[in-house]
């Protein structure tokens, strides 16, 4: 049997956790936390990574960072997961869907501006697959307009757009550490402030609305409550887990696009006779093999493909049901223009088992049997 995912374990995650243990610090913000954290500012250079409960959270944070209130629109693409919306209507804003590019099924840059009104508060773009969405149209858009972008960089990081890392470019950035991501610790996330201003903010909110975080460094001498807020840190215990992923983070990277090129290289013949399309990534963009996708011709075709991988014992999945299709995406928010290829593109699309550890002869394997499919 080939599974769709399997977690990544590279091997001293016990014994961190193992450590974590022993040193009777298992609350957030310890010692792993802390190497966590200087780990990924230093990667992707951003002011300030906080380690969250998840990128569910960080997005929340995101949220309230950005000040949104009763009303209030933010713009994000309809075909993304659940959580990208959640943290907006959370706070009482209402959700504009714009239609995503069929290459690489992100939010398109050209539709956004349009769907702006005085309402606007924030663009929330999701880099699907780890393949950046065209930010330098984006940030552009909301310079001129004045309202922020939050990236929904879960799937994205090792992942860069002209050189910048995914989750920097915008005023927030969140990450996802879920198993099915390609770093992990089991359920978490990061938060990556751009600016320096919002810093201090972000740490109030993360540490239930006080200035904990400050007291912990010594540079007030008592904390109190500050502003609203939540519990948004994790565990040493999980943050162990993932130091140890962090460590290894070039390994898991090549492993993942080793099977990424082998896909792509064993399956563009069947793209060039026209029974498949391919993913694409723009020329800017680089990627870090979060996921490797098909698109059959349509839905009932897909709906055939799975069912006979599965008899075969391979395990490949669909992925969105577009928000705007949903009852609380109708409820809450509407799609702004024509849906040309949010629906029509995700029911094409199918996601073939990709995680650390994949062998080349299951992907070979995997392969032969999607050709069997079209013989
Ligand atoms: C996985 C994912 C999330 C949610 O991440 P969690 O860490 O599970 O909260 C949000 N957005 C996108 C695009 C994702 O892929």
């Amino acid at each position: 049997m080939i599974s769709f995912n399997v977690p990544p374990f590279v091997g001293n995650e016990l014994k961190y956790i193992e450590e974590a243990v022993r040193m009777r610090k298992i609350c957030g913000d310890g010692s792993f936390t802390k190497k966590c954290s200087r780990w990924l500012e230093k990667q992707t250079g951003s002011a300030k990574v906080l380690l969250t409960t998840s990128c569910t959270h960080a997005t929340e944070m995101a949220a309230i960072l950005s000040d949104i209130e009763p009303d209030d629109e933010v713009i994000m693409p309809s075909y993304t997961f659940v959580s990208t919306a959640n943290a907006f209507t959370l706070r009482g804003a209402r959700i504009v869907f714009v239609d995503i590019r069929p290459d690489t099924m992100n939010i398109d840059e050209k539709l956004i501006e349009s769907a702006i009104t005085e309402k606007t508060k924030a663009i929330v773009v999701v880099h699907y697959a780890g393949v950046s969405c065209e930010m330098d149209t984006i940030m552009d858009i909301a310079k001129r307009h004045n309202i922020c972008v939050i990236e929904d960089a879960a799937q994205g990081m090792m992942s860069t757009y002209k050189g910048k890392p995914l989750g920097t470019i915008g005023d927030y950035g969140c990450y996802s550490f879920h198993e099915t991501k390609n770093y992990s610790m089991g359920e978490g996330g990061a938060l990556l402030v751009k600016n320096k201003k919002n810093i201090q903010q972000a740490e109030i909110i993360r540490e239930k609305g006080t200035n904990r975080s400050q007291y912990f460094r010594g540079e007030i001498d008592k904390y109190t409550w500050m502003s609203t807020g939540s519990s948004y840190l994790p565990s040493e215990l999980n943050a162990a887990y993932l130091w140890a992923q962090l460590e290894a983070a070039q390994k898991i990277y090549d492993d993942r696009m080793n099977s990424w090129n082998k896909y792509h290289d064993l399956l563009s013949e069947l793209e060039k006779s026209g029974n498949i399309e391919l993913p694409g990534v723009p020329e800017e963009c680089k990627h870090n093999a979060h996921m490797f996708y098909i698109k059959t011709n349509n839905l009932e075709e897909r709906t055939r493909l799975i069912k006979y991988l599965k008899k075969e014992n391979i395990y490949a999945v669909f992925h969105y049901i577009p928000l705007h299709s949903s009852p609380a995406g109708k409820e809450l928010g509407q799609f702004h223009g024509e849906d040309k290829y949010t629906t029509k593109e995700s029911e094409r699309l199918l996601r073939l088992p990709l995680y650390y550890g994949l062998g080349e002869d299951d992907i070979e394997h995997i392969v032969s049997k999607i050709k069997d499919f079209w013989k």
